[in-house]
């Protein structure tokens, strides 16, 4: 790749008539903003999420960028939570990608995409308590985990070095990711990442990577971006092939969403 970060102008009209054939969307801090609420009783019994939705405006460009190209959604949050969050603009012509690249929605099915021994579940599963003996100690500080199969998403008030000693001290094999997503830390398996999901989504749709606009905001982007024609919406996290300078009011996907339907529904 020669030059980074270039305008979205320079995104050239006729690669996105002729060659482009999906739109991979991030979905925190690219369709919806960031900053999940999220609270967790003590004993685990009670927890309370609190999510954001799609604007108005944003539905129904999906909903027109369905008619000319495939959609593919990538996060780290949960299928359950996903697909709830989407429901409008589901389920033809449209993928999830959730937990990071480790399953994906389509066509009605779910694929999990990378496969795990127990001893990674029981890892994982040693790490979370060990996190719940540290959210007992400091309740104001560590607020609960999010559901999900095969990643550990804890959300935090802020980043805390203890939670990365933890996870240490339980990965003596070094393979895992503890990475700060502004809300807390994603725990998971470093093999996999939101790229796994794309190698299988453009086998499955018979596309190469230059067929495909990938988006995203953060660390956990970088495989995606570097995979497809990468768009960051946030510069001072990480790069792509284009960028799409912040912009108070409007998200970077909906930004992307109006120059490419200006293109293709003209
Ligand atoms: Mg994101």
């Amino acid at each position: 790749m020669d030059e980074l970060n270039k305008p979205l102008e320079q995104l050239d009209p006729d690669f996105i008539k002729n060659t482009l054939k999906v739109v991979t969307f991030d979905v925190d801090g690219v369709i919806v903003p960031t900053g999940t609420f999220l609270r967790e009783s003590s004993d685990g019994t009670e927890l309370t999420i609190k999510t954001h939705k799609l604007s108005a405006e944003m539905i129904d460009m999906i909903k027109e960028l369905k008619k000319y190209v495939w959609i593919n959604f990538s996060s780290g949050r949960a299928l359950l939570y996903l697909q709830s969050m989407l429901s409008d603009i589901l389920w033809d012509r449209v993928s999830l990608t959730a937990e990071n690249g480790n399953f994906i929605l389509m066509d009605g099915k779910i694929e999990q995409l990378a496969l795990y021994k127990q001893s990674y579940f029981q890892k994982i599963t040693d790490i979370r308590n060990d996190l719940k003996k540290l959210k007992e100690k400091k309740p104001n500080s560590v607020y609960g985990f999010e559901p999900k199969h095969i990643i550990l998403t804890v959300h935090t008030a802020e980043p805390m070095s203890e939670i990365k000693e933890v996870v240490k001290k339980h990965d003596k094999e070094n393979e895992l990711y503890c990475l700060w997503t502004g809300e807390g830390y994603d725990i998971g398996p470093i093999k996999t990442n939101k790229k796994t999901a794309l190698l299988f989504l453009s086998e499955r749709l018979k596309i190469k990577p230059e067929q495909m606009i990938t988006t995203g905001n953060y660390l956990n982007d970088k495989e995606m971006l570097d995979f497809g024609v990468g768009i960051s919406v946030d510069l001072e996290q990480v790069s792509g092939e284009y960028a799409i300078p912040k912009k108070k009011g409007q998200l970077g996907g909906e930004i992307l969403a109006e120059y490419l339907l200006k293109v293709l529904a003209r």
